[in-house]
């Protein structure tokens, strides 16, 4: 079986959320009832995120662009992971609930095209509104917004070895139909509890190590 990789990008590739960090500095206190409420799945991912990017003004783009570039950094290793799954020859995806236009400026230059899915922000009305090119298939109702296992199902084979990487209870569905999931955080005890196959990480070394062990035995 050959591998395949979906990896999660806000948590994951940058230590800290990028949604959260945007919201804590631009959005109006309601924001936070929208975030509590997705996490306790009072309301679905897709209405919540999109409701909080309905609080900020279009004509906040530029300045979120240049908050964002300051403030996210990427993981320790993700370039030489990027380049070890190139020469290995495993296909890498991806997949974020996040928006293109803070995740562009951080991939664009270390991804090839159509490798990242995610959704859009519009900045051509008044307020942000987001656009879901990634919304859920016929096999999923929990509309997750940017829909992971619905990726999955259309960029996987038969014999693909799925491998997720993620941090969070957002990656949980995906990681559920994972093979063998790599994971930090929330998503790291979730697999503990869930008695999910997995390893933990904290930088993209750990992720090459644990690749190049699993990969070198099962060859
Ligand atoms: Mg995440
Ligand atoms: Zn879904």
């Amino acid at each position: 079986m050959k591998p395949i990789i979906f990896c999660d990008f806000d948590g994951t590739i940058t230590n800290t959320d990028n949604i959260i960090s945007i919201m804590k500095k631009f959005a109006p206190p309601e924001w936070e009832r929208l975030k509590d409420d997705v996490l306790r799945q009072k309301i679905s991912i897709s209405s919540g995120v999109g409701e909080m990017f309905s609080l900020l003004d279009s004509d906040l783009k530029a300045e979120i662009i240049q908050f964002v570039k300051e403030k996210a950094h990427i993981r320790p290793g993700f370039h030489d992971f990027v380049e070890y799954t190139k020469q290995a020859g495993f296909p890498l995806y991806i997949v974020s609930g996040g928006m293109d236009f803070f995740i562009a400026p951080l991939l664009n230059d270390i991804l090839p095209t159509g490798t990242v899915f995610c959704n859009n922000a519009h900045f051509d009305k008044k307020k942000i509104y987001i656009e879901w090119p990634h919304a859920c298939d016929e096999q999923c109702n929990n509309e997750c917004g940017c829909c992971k296992p619905s990726i999955m199902r259309q960029m996987a084979g038969a014999d693909d070895f799925m491998y997720v990487i993620g941090d969070s209870v957002t990656d949980f569905e995906a990681a559920k139909r994972a093979d063998f999931v790599i994971a930090r955080d929330i998503l790291l005890e979730k697999c503990i509890s869930e008695g999910l196959p997995h390893r933990g990480f904290e930088t993209f070394y750990d992720v090459m190590e644990i690749l190049k062990q699993r990969e070198e035995v099962k060859s």
